[in-house]
C-alpha cells in the first residue's frame, strides 16, 4: 500500500513539512491551516471599488487578498485602500501583485509598499538580461527595508525565456533528454528555484519567502509541485492558473488541487475562474473553502448533503429546499461565526425520497426526507440520527430553518465576548 491509499484510509493528510511565513497575521505554511486566497478584479487605480471589492471577498471567506498594482495611480492608491479596509473594520491582509515595472513603483512609492503585506513578485516578467538581475534585486531590497513576505510566483504564460533556453540546451546535453512537458516543468521549477535563492543571498529571510509555479495544465501542475516539494522547504501557494469558466474550471482547479493537498502538499490554495459576465467574484472563495471542506482538511460553513434527485422526487419543491437551506446557512454564517462555536462543523441533508432519505438524513446532525412521488405527504425530520418529528403541511422548508436555528442554538456553545 503507497503513502497515498494509507492516508485515505486512515481518512486523514499528512501534510508535508514546510517553514511557515507570517502575512499581516496570517500563517502561511509550517502545519498552519490551509489558507484561501484570492485576487481582485477591479481597477487598482480606483480605491473605492477595490477596497469594496477586497471586503467582499474577505467577507465570503478570503483570508488574503491580492491586488494588482501595474501603474502608479495603482501603487498610489494601495494605502487609501488599506484606510478604507480599516475603517470597514477590516484587517485582511493585502497582497500586491507586481509586473515589469514594480521595482520603479515601490521606489518612487514606498508607502505602496509599507500598506501591503506581502509582495508578489513574478521573475518572468522583472526585465530582460542585466536589467532582470537587477530589477529583481531591487524589488528584494525593497521588500527586505519593509519587512514585508515575498512571494515568488512563476506562470507558465510569462516563463523567464532565457531561463527557458539554458533549461532547453542542458536538457540536450543529457545522455537521454527528457520530452518538452518536462522540460517545461524543470524550467519553471528551476525559475521558482533559483530566484528564491538569490532573494535569500539577497538578504530576503528564508522564513519570509512563498513559492508558486501555475501552469493551466493539471498533470503539469502535479508533476511541478511534487517536485518543488521534493526540493525545498518553502510554503507552496497552489493554483491551476486560466483554470477558465464555470464547472470546466471548477472541476480542473478541484481536480488538480485535490491530488496534491491530498499528498500534503500546499499551504495555501486559489481557485482562478474567470467570472461569467456579470458574476460574483467571491464564487472563488467558496469554491476554494468547499474544496477544502470536502476533503476534511478544513470546516468553513456547515455542509448540506443532498440527493440529485430522480423520478421518485415528483415537484420543485426538493430542490427548492436544499438550495434554501444551503443559501440560510450561508447567510447565518458571519453571524454564527461571530457568536458561537464550531458550527461551521455542522452538517445537514436534505433528501427527496424515502429510498436514502432516513439512511442519510440520520447520518446528519439535522435532516429532512421530503416525500417522493405517491408518497405520504410527510416530511420526517433526523436529529443526531433519531427521528425526532414530522413537518407537514404548506411551510415545511420555514419550518426546517426554524430547527435548523433550534439545533445551532441548542448544541453549539457561545462564544466569551
Ligand atoms: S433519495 Fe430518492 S429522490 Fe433522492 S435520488 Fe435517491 S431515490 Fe431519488
Amino acid at each position: 500500500m503507497n503513502a497515498v491509499d494509507s492516508d485515505l484510509l486512515a481518512g486523514s493528510v499528512a501534510r508535508r513539512h514546510s517553514r511557515r511565513v507570517m502575512v499581516g497575521g496570517v500563517a502561511i505554511g509550517g502545519g498552519a491551516p490551509v489558507v484561501v486566497q484570492s485576487m481582485t478584479n477591479t481597477d487598482s487605480a480606483d480605491a473605492r471599488a477595490t477596497a469594496r471589492q477586497v471586503a467582499e471577498l474577505a467577507r465570503a471567506g478570503s483570508e488574503i487578498v491580492r491586488i494588482t498594482v501595474n501603474t502608479r495611480e495603482a501603487a498610489a492608491a494601495v494605502p487609501a485602500i488599506r484606510e478604507q479596509l480599516l475603517k470597514m473594520n477590516l484587517r485582511v491582509p493585502l497582497v500586491g501583485d507586481f509586473h515589469f515595472n514594480g521595482h520603479k513603483l515601490l521606489e518612487e512609492m514606498p508607502e505602496c509598499a509599507a500598506a501591503l503585506d506581502k509582495l508578489r513578485i513574478n521573475p518572468g516578467n522583472v526585465g530582460k538580461g542585466r536589467k532582470r538581475d537587477e530589477h529583481f534585486a531591487r524589488l528584494i531590497e525593497i521588500a527586505c527595508a519593509h519587512n514585508k513576505p515575498v512571494r515568488i510566483g512563476a506562470n507558465w504564460g510569462s516563463l523567464d525565456q532565457e531561463l527557458a533556453a539554458r533549461v532547453m540546451d542542458e536538457n540536450a546535453k543529457r545522455p537521454v533528454p527528457l520530452g518538452a512537458a518536462a522540460v517545461m516543468q524543470e524550467a519553471m521549477i528551476a525559475s521558482a528555484l533559483e530566484s528564491a535563492s538569490r532573494a535569500e543571498e539577497l538578504g530576503l529571510p528564508p522564513d519570509a519567502i512563498v513559492l508558486s509555479c501555475k501552469v493551466s495544465g493539471v498533470q503539469d501542475l502535479i508533476a511541478i509541485y511534487r517536485q518543488l516539494a521534493r526540493r525545498c522547504d518553502y510554503p507552496l501557494h497552489l493554483g491551476l492558473t486560466e483554470a477558465g469558466m464555470g464547472s470546466k474550471g471548477i472541476v480542473a482547479s478541484t481536480a488538480a488541487l485535490s491530488v496534491l493537498l491530498q499528498q500534503g502538499i500546499g499551504d495555501t490554495i486559489r481557485v482562478s475562474l474567470t467570472p461569467e459576465p456579470g458574476g460574483d467574484r467571491s464564487r472563488e472563495v467558496i469554491v476554494a473553502q468547499e474544496i477544502l471542506q470536502t476533503m476534511g482538511l478544513r470546516a468553513f460553513t456547515p455542509m448540506v448533503a443532498a440527493c440529485p434527485g430522480c423520478g421518485r422526487t415528483s415537484s420543485s419543491a426538493f430542490q427548492e429546499l436544499a438550495q434554501g437551506i444551503q443559501n440560510h446557512v450561508r447567510q447565518k454564517m458571519p453571524e454564527w461565526r461571530r457568536e458561537r462555536y464550531g458550527v461551521e462543523s455542522m452538517t445537514l441533508a436534505v433528501m427527496g425520497c424515502v429510498v436514502n432519505g432516513p439512511g442519510e438524513s440520520k447520518h446528519a446532525n439535522i435532516g429532512i426526507s421530503l416525500p417522493g412521488t405517491g408518497e405520504t405527504p410527510v416530511a420526517p425530520v433526523y436529529i443526531d440520527g433519531e427521528h425526532r418529528l414530522t413537518l407537514r403541511g404548506d411551510d415545511i422548508a420555514g419550518e426546517f430553518k426554524a430547527l435548523v436555528d433550534t439545533y445551532v442554538a441548542e448544541h453549539y456553545p457561545k462564544l466569551r465576548q
